[in-house]
């Protein structure tokens, strides 16, 4: 199926093809026909199936040609809203851009600036309100914004404003909406929580399966490195340095992990940006537009700080560390190998999150290609291959530090273990 299959009006069509798409994917093929009609959604997909266009389409169609936007007292017709605010600015943009020969307005609003510059924009009158949950209560509750006439209401990535404690805020957004109107629903993942959000707000939906697992993912080269924590940041300096890497999106589980990446790379002379929530909306906004317009070549990101950030032909996400949540391996490596260019997913492994690498690989199809050949390979398991031929115990201390060329260590830890040892037959 192409677009041109779709029954678009002109306008949408032309931008479409300025951004040289040609061929929907599979979410959007599905979607469009029945948004078009005016159905309800529930939509099942990760990151990188190209959700947001499944909507804004759909969405952009239906205010031009059924509810004509009157230019002069514009009012908001179509609500979105996602967990983060790097989200939000680019549901918007695009918006922006598949409307581009429409005369729409959108506007996007999040927390974290100042709201003034928002609230002079939205008196100004707006088609099309993209918005995080927090900030867009806050407006409401000032009476900036009137939800009365939207007849179109998208929930974006309805899990992680699950995770992100969002869903009170959320339902109370909820209850402002008129009843009678589209909404579609997306999730990559269906806790019953948000199960029950969703039946509670949906009416006869269609409802889209995409498994990314099988499809984004089968593009993404795989790799993994098992690695003690305390080598993580040697292995990762080696890697930027030796690796034919463009740009890398590293994950961290911590902020101050982040943090700490960043200062050591820093160290060895790797320029890296970090975000997280810590850092100000503005301190994020501009590490992401550095890092996507290649200025720094390097980014290192929380889960959540990084969730749905779209960012075109990243060549390399870096698991520092691996997630507690499996699917959250999906979110994150789906960054890289975006729609059809393909990239690469390093993983790293210590002892300790062995269990974490079992259940990913439980849930991806493909096979993770395990790395032996670097230069900070597992030392915990070295020392028990030691203790297996020598019939020792080993002393601990020879598992704290380690330092790199594998096998030279290697010798250097028996050595070291055997001394003790004696020591302590002494
Ligand atoms: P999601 O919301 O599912 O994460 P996005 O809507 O952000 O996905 O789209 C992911 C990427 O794929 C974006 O860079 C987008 O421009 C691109 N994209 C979306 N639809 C198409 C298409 N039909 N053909 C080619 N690329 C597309
Ligand atoms: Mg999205």
């Amino acid at each position: 199926m192409l677009f041109e299959d779709l029954n678009l009006i002109e306008p949408i069509k032309k931008a479409i093809k300025t951004k040289g798409f040609v061929k929907p994917t599979p979410i959007q093929s599905r979607a469009i026909p029945s948004l078009l009609k005016g159905m309800d959604l529930l939509g099942c997909a990760q990151t990188g199936t190209g959700k947001t266009a499944a909507f804004a389409i759909p969405i952009l169609q239906g205010i031009t040609l059924q509810h004509k936007a009157n230019a002069s007292r514009r009012q908001i017709q179509a609500l979105i809203i996602a967990p983060t605010r790097e989200l939000a600015i680019q549901i918007a943009d695009s918006f922006e851009d598949y409307g581009k020969n429409l005369t729409l307005k959108t506007l996007v609003i999040y927390g974290g600036v100042s709201q003034n510059p928002q609230t002079k924009d939205l008196t100004k009158g707006i088609d099309i309100l993209v918005a995080t949950p927090g900030r867009l209560l806050d407006l409401i509750n000032q009476r900036y914004v009137s939800l009365k006439n939207v007849k179109y209401f998208v929930l974006d990535e309805a899990d992680h404003m699950l995770d992100m404690g969002m869903l009170q805020d959320v339902k109370k957004i909820i209850a402002h909406l008129p009843k009678e109107k589209q909404t579609m629903f997306f999730s990559a993942t269906m806790p019953a929580e948000i199960e029950k959000l969703a039946n509670s707000i949906l009416k006869n939906p269609i409802k889209i399966m995409v498994t990314p697992a099988s499809s984004t993912v089968e593009i993404i080269e795989q790799e993994l490195y098992y690695v003690d924590n305390g080598n993580k940041v040697n292995l990762l300096i080696d890697l930027l340095k030796n690796k034919d890497i463009i740009s890398a999106l590293v994950f961290s589980r911590t902020k101050h992990g982040a943090n700490r990446i960043v200062k050591n790379l820093g160290k060895a002379g790797l320029v890296a940006e970090a975000i997280h929530g810590n850092k100000s909306q503005t301190a994020r906004q501009l590490a992401l537009n550095n890092f996507k317009e290649r200025k720094t070549r390097i980014l290192v990101a929380t889960d959540i700080a990084a969730r749905g950030i779209d960012i075109e032909e990243l060549s390399h996400v870096i698991n520092f560390d691996l997630p507690e949540v499996p699917e959250t391996y999906v979110h994150r490596i789906g960054r890289t190998g975006r729609a059809s260019h393909g990239g690469t997913a390093i993983s790293f492994c210590s002892q300790a999150e062995k269990p974490l690498l079992k259940s990913i690989q439980k849930l991806t199809t493909k096979f993770i290609v395990e790395i032996d050949d670097h230069p900070y390979p597992l030392i915990e398991t070295s020392i028990e291959v030691i203790v297996k031929s020598d019939r020792r115990k080993p002393s601990m201390k020879a598992v704290t530090q380690g330092k790199p060329r594998n096998s030279r260590r290697n010798n250097d830890i028996k050595k070291k273990v055997v001394k003790t040892e004696k020591m302590r037959n002494n």
